[in-house]
């Protein structure tokens, strides 16, 4: 944001909190600066007639409506690769926290139950089989990670990738049969949305695992409470949720769930990372410079 108003005229929010001042400001302005939560619908650009890029402070950029962006000529940018490293390292710091049930633990001790007995058996990670649900950037991060732990690496994708060693399944259903882990690190969208339903829990059974760090759209996440209600799958650590920052009540109450919120690639060095590529971007646009990172076409 200092960046932001050093080099621009910035309304911040403004057609959230003052639609009068927004509809006085919306023809003068050029550009959208948006956080990966942030939605840029087809209504909003309608407003901005002088339009002229979308920097993306994520790598997800689903929150826009990217063909209306085309259709009108505007840009999107995102920050790939800079976030990489972060969101791999949180979704094996999931994975190892539902497992060995990390917060669990930390709660016992805080709760004064250690001296009443050992706290409850966690399962074991090394050696296990791990599920990749999306072997881009992050998946592949999260698979060499997964490598150090000596786990067997999986994944789906919508294409095989002949170039890697992992054993690749055509859809989520028949990865999620063959693995201890399922980790979800797709895109969101409608493309992905529901991608992991009742049948791909089904799939994992009664001793595994789902971690989400995608988007809470990719996960069908009333089908994710019944699972767990019914005993269909061992736990779930996620990141990310259907209605952010609303988690329904029926994951919270749970013991056997991890929960954070969207933090996967909340650390400073990442997040600065991030702020200058999205800052670079707009000031690449400007300068009649090619854009830094352009969303893929
Ligand atoms: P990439 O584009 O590099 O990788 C996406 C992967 O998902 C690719 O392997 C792609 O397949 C696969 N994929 C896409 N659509 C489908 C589908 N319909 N079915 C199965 N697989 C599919 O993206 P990144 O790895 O850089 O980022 C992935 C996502 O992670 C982001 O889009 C974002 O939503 C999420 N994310 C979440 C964060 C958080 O805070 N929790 C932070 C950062 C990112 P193929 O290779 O065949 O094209």
């Amino acid at each position: 944001m200092e960046a932001l108003r050093a080099a621009y005229v910035v309304h911040d929010r403004l057609h959230q909190t003052d639609p009068v001042a927004f509809a006085a400001a919306a023809p003068r302005i050029r550009a959208i600066a948006a956080s990966g939560e942030s939605k840029v619908p087809r209504g909003l650009m309608d407003q901005l007639p002088a339009l002229e890029v979308i920097s993306v402070f994520g790598v997800g950029y689903d929150g826009v409506d990217v063909a209306a962006a085309r259709e009108r000529g505007v840009p999107v940018t995102h920050t790939p690769d800079v976030l990489t490293d972060d969101v791999a390292d949180m979704g094996l710091a999931l994975l190892l926290a539902v497992a060995r049930r990390i917060p669990q633990a930390d709660r016992f001790v805080r709760a004064g139950q250690w001296p009443g007995g050992p706290a409850p058996l966690g399962r074991k990670v090394s050696g296990a089989r791990l599920g990749i649900v999306g072997l881009g950037r992050i998946g592949q991060a999260i698979a060499r990670r997964a490598e150090g732990f000596g786990m067997s690496i999986a994944y789906t994708a919508r294409r095989e990738k002949p170039a890697t060693a992992y054993r690749y399944y055509p859809t989520s259903q028949a990865l999620a049969a063959e693995v201890d882990f399922l980790m979800v690190i797709t895109p969101g969208g409608d493309a992905t949305r529901g991608l992991i339903n009742a049948q791909v829990l089904t799939a994992l059974g009664p001793k595994g695992y789902l971690i989400n760090v995608a988007r809470g759209s990719v996960v069908d996440q009333a089908a994710l409470i019944h699972a767990l209600e019914q005993g269909q799958i061992a736990g779930a650590a996620l990141d990310v949720f259907e209605d952010e920052p609303n988690v329904p009540p029926a994951l919270a109450a749970r013991d056997d769930v991890v929960l954070t919120p969207h933090v996967a690639s909340a650390t400073w060095q990442t997040r600065r990372a991030m702020a200058d590529l999205a800052f670079g971007n707009l000031q690449a646009h400007f300068a009649g410079q090619p854009l830094l990172t352009p969303v893929p076409q």
